[in-house]
């Protein structure tokens, strides 16, 4: 049992405030006390942040494993469902890409469904994989419920991420945490105090206060204000790889929620649609000064994609965009801030050195950092904008060998690459391929051994079952309306 700790956590955003919330649930457990140091406003160096927090189906999970009400969460945020994303422009095909979430087809015998399909295709026929999942289903006819717990049902292979407003995302995480029994100081934190053995003994503010506790959890984003200022702890820089480094959103009324994200590539970068229940977020990502039509008015955001060397280092621990700042194509940051919480959790130390927990925590940290930089990545390198200067240079520059490896293992036999530190599941990687246009050479040899009948068979029933659990799905506002309407549902902000 870790002694009692007086946790600091510097900044109040999103994954301060969702920290503050996850520990000051251990406080039975004899925690201690949990402070958080916020600034007063957002940080200004950093431009407008995202106005719609898009999440993967890790955060519904996350949500119920810690308490949380989620449809008390969407009503609190005119939060929404997403069941994927639609891809377009990614490649020359005229008909989008879909990354659903959740399984695609089912496998017959030893042979993965894309295998199967691999198979049919190299006989000429062309088979759209979306067809084949659920999710994708429900996103074409603008249908949502959530999955069935009936493992039977082929409404349970689907899953969903959802569409929060930022803001008040932030506000009610706040809330809960405060109602937790966090602290909270009003402070801009400047610099660090170190004692003898290079631990942090203080946080300086601005005021010239001192704020002194046991772990200091740095949530500054990507200022990093406090990991930023500890040894061995140099910034990554991704950014031949992941060159997008500026991002500008945008949102507008709009009450027809889509249950999906649209993602769409444009010459210079990237921009992502995400409803919540009343109001349209755009997000437009691009390198440079590239953006084609910059409006007044719009303040663009300026970003490294990259990562802490270490993100634990002495007492001070990272989370968020103070550990990692990626690309947010993939919706991936949730994902990683609520892994880097349970982590924590699960490697609270006896002693204020941390040095083993440290070393546990930074491996396993750089494991999932590299699988979702493969990921996040792989969308750069695998791009089929032929003629598109920006493009051009991303598909034409090197990448490390780990993501080499992954697409060549793919492209020569359909199969996937998985490390222990993934976020994302074979289905997403397979759905990914598709939606970039990258397809094997060769199918596995043992789908020779299943008649070609009994596959073209198999897709059908698939395809008839999934058509008919989707079509007893209600519209996405109809369930919206009556599981979690925010408060001002209906009405036109
Ligand atoms: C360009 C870009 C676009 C993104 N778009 C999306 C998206 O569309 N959807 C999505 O889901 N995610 C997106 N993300 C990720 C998303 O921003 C983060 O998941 C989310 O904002 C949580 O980040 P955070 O709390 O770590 O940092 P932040 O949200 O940046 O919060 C940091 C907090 O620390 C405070 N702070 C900073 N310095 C100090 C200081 N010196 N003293 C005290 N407090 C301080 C700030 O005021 C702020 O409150 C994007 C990220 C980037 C970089």
């Amino acid at each position: 049992m870790p002694p009692k700790w007086n946790i600091v956590i510097a900044g109040g955003g999103i994954a301060g405030w969702l920290t503050a919330s996850v520990l000051a649930r251990l406080a039975d457990a004899g925690i201690g006390t949990i402070t958080v140091v916020e600034s007063k406003g957002i940080d200004d160096s950093l431009g407008v942040p995202c106005t719609v927090q898009t999440t993967l189906p890790s955060t519904p999970s996350f949500l119920k494993r810690i308490g949380i009400d989620e449809n008390v969460a969407l009503r609190a945020t005119q939060g929404s469902f997403t069941l994927g994303r639609a891809m377009s422009n990614w490649t020359g095909a005229a008909a989008p890409g879909f990354h659903a979430y959740g399984e695609i087809g089912a496998s017959l015998g030893p042979v993965a469904f894309h295998q199967l399909v691999a198979k049919i295709r190299s006989g000429g026929e062309v088979v759209n994989l979306a067809n084949y999942s659920v999710a994708a289903l429900c996103a074409q006819s603008g249908r949502f419920a959530r999955p069935s717990e009936d493992s039977r049902s082929v409404l349970s292979t689907m899953e969903y991420g959802l569409h929060l407003d930022s803001a008040a995302y932030t506000a009610f995480l706040k809330q809960d945490a405060l109602a937790l029994g966090v602290a909270v100081i009003s402070g801009e934190i400047e610099g660090v105090e170190l004692d003898d053995g290079g631990l942090i003994a203080a946080l300086k503010t601005t005021g010239d206060q001192s704020i002194v506790g046991d772990l200091y959890i740095d949530c500054t984003g990507h200022s990093a204000k406090i990991i930023g200022q500890m040894p061995d702890c140099e910034f990554e820089d991704w950014s031949q790889w992941l060159p997008c480094n500026r991002a500008v959103s945008r949102s507008y009324a709009g009450n027809t929620p889509l249950p999906f994200t649209h993602v769409d590539a444009h010459s210079a970068g990237w921009q992502s649609f995400s409803s919540l229940q009343n109001q349209q977020g755009e997000l437009f990502v691009y390198h440079g000064d590239s953006l084609p039509d910059l409006q007044s008015g719009d303040l663009p955001h300026m970003f490294t994609s990259g990562r802490r060397a270490k993100a634990w280092v002495g007492n001070c621990v990272a989370i968020g965009g103070a550990a990692a700042v990626i690309d947010p194509v993939a919706s991936s940051q949730m994902a990683l801030t609520e892994n880097a919480i349970t982590r924590l959790i699960g490697l609270l130390p006896h002693d204020r050195t941390c040095r083993i927990e440290a070393a546990e925590y930074n491996r396993q940290t750089r494991e999932e950092h590299d699988c979702i930089f493969d990921f996040v990545a792989l969308h750069y390198k695998a791009n089929k904008r032929v003629g598109d200067p920006f493009w051009d240079a991303c598909r034409n520059h090197a990448v490390p060998d780990r993501l080499a490896h992954r697409i060549a293992v793919y492209e020569s036999c359909g199969r996937i690459v998985l490390y222990d530190g993934e976020i994302f599941e074979a289905a997403s990687w397979v759905a990914l391929y598709e939606a970039l246009s990258v397809f094997p050479r060769r199918y596995d040899a043992m789908a020779n051994g299943i008649d070609a009948g009994q596959m073209v068979e198999h897709l059908k029933q698939i395809r008839g079952v999934m058509l008919s659990a989707v079509g007893a799905c209600p519209p996405l506002r109809d369930y919206l309306a009556l599981q979690c309407a925010a408060p001002i549902y209906g009405k036109i902000k």
